[in-house]
């Protein structure tokens, strides 16, 4: 059986590592590794925002471990969120007792005074699970940051992801014990060298067939398989597993019908603006990531590359990596990169990160898929064309493959384990 693999991030490039099948991985960049690729400046070397390794599967560590072998950086994380001026611990439940005597008051008393009933959206469900005080200071705001969407719109099918806060966490933190939440990414890899493309490169085996530069625009049957054409070039499998965004393969598809289309464009993503800011001094080694729920600053979380690993920036300097997130008619969106580099130095010159002086390096990188955003039809229109895909045959897989909010480990997971139904199949 010859598979093709369409998409060369780490679903794709994973999927095929695990494959005892004939594969072809198709790639439309110059590049494989998605929103894995590293990127460099001026000697900085910079990820697609904040990209770390951990997971809660011992499998899936291990076989990053593996893989990377003596690369790899185990650090702790340093995390915090700068509030009113300060920066308070991260998760922001474990640093109550770093705000001011009235906003711990507020805290405690809308956690353990919480009349919110059972959520039935996005806002509610944090309001829910955290009392109004923790809600309104930190998470909703910091949540339409990044969503940038009502969250009264968006649904609570990704909410797993955020740990709710123990009982005796909130009252020892409010108190000013010190507690740590999230305790699963406290301690994380990163590789030594290379960034986190380095896991990318690690994952290719020598011999795969992989093809850059190959845009998928067609996807058509023949036979009891299928052809895939780039508009120029024809391939032939006997089965496709699709990673690139549900929503744009669904568009290479003739005769779909009209709903099902519909449900596609209807599924909505956010884009990220990567805004590197490399300075000529060791001052943004101390933190690992800063995450920014003041409205008016542009970037929801800042990332100190150097804290990963010190090969990330040059000797006697240090760096820091900007997140945005966008949709197209944002904006932010359509400003110049100059324009927003502009705007993420003053922001960060008036917070006290860095002094506009001191910048020595900067460089935006703008990836389209960032973001799932869940809104409340998401799951609906979701099972319409994913239903579709399956009537076809086509098996998806990863972030936009499946249109599921993952990570690298769940990535790494799922990939392994379509591998291995797919190698039972002859
Ligand atoms: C800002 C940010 C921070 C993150 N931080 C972390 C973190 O700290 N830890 C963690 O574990 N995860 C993190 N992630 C998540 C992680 O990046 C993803 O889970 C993972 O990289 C997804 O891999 P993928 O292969 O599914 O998707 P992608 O990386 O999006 O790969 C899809 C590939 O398909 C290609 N493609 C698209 N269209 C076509 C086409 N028509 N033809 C051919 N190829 C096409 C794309 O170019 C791309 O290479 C982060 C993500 C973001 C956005």
């Amino acid at each position: 059986m010859r598979i093709g693999i369409l998409g060369g991030g780490l679903s794709g490039l994973g999927l095929q590592r695990f494959l005892k099948h004939e594969s072809e991985v198709l790639e439309k960049q110059e590049r494989v590794g998605g929103l894995c690729r590293t990127f460099y400046k001026d000697g900085f070397c910079y990820d697609i925002g904040g990209h770390i390794l951990f997971s809660k599967d011992d499998r899936i560590t291990a076989f990053t471990r593996d893989i990377l072998g003596e690369n790899i950086n185990n650090c702790r994380r340093n995390n915090k969120i700068l509030y009113k001026g300060r920066y308070v611990k991260y998760p922001f439940e474990n640093g109550l007792g770093m705000l001011d005597k009235e906003d711990i008051f507020e805290c405690l008393l809308g956690y353990l005074n919480n009349g919110h009933s059972d959520p039935c959206n996005f806002e509610e469900w944090i309001l829910h699970a955290f009392g109004d005080g923790i809600s309104e200071k930190y998470l909703i705001p910091y949540n339409r940051k990044i969503w940038k969407a009502p969250l009264k719109e968006m649904g609570m099918e990704w909410v797993e992801r955020i740990p709710k806060p123990p009982l005796e966490d909130v009252i020892k933190s409010a108190v000013g014990i010190e507690t740590e939440g999230y305790t699963h990414q406290l301690f994380f890899d990163y590789p030594s060298y290379g960034g986190i493309e380095a896991l990318v490169k690690a994952i290719i085996e020598k011999d795969a067939e992989i093809t850059t530069g190959y845009e998928v625009k067609k996807i058509s049957r023949k036979g009891r398989g299928y052809i895939v054409s780039d508009g120029t070039t024809e391939k032939e499998y006997d089965r496709i597993v699709l990673t690139i965004p549900i929503k744009e393969a669904i568009q290479c598809i003739a005769d779909v019908p009209e709903n099902v289309l519909r449900a596609a464009a209807a599924l909505r993503h956010n884009s990220v603006r990567i805004v590197l800011v490399g300075v000529n001094n060791e001052s943004l080694l101390d933190k690992t990531a800063v995450y920014i729920p003041d409205p008016s600053v542009a970037a929801h979380r800042i990332c100190y590359m150097g804290s990963f690993s010190r090969s990330n920036v040059p000797a006697g300097k240090s760096s820091l990596v900007a997140e945005i997130s966008t949709y197209k008619g944002h904006e932010f969106h359509e400003m110049s990169d100059a324009s927003l580099m502009e705007i993420v130095a003053s922001d960060l010159d008036r917070l006290g990160v860095i002094r506009k002086n001191e910048i020595t390096a900067a460089d935006i990188t703008n990836i389209e898929y960032g973001y799932i955003v869940y809104d409340l039809k998401c799951t609906a229109n979701l099972d319409k064309v994913k239903g579709y895909l399956s009537s076809m045959g086509i098996e998806m897989l990863g972030r936009f493959g499946e249109f599921d909010y993952i990570n690298m480990d769940e990535v790494i997971r799922r990939s392994m384990s379509m591998a291995k139904r797919l190698n039972g199949i002859e």
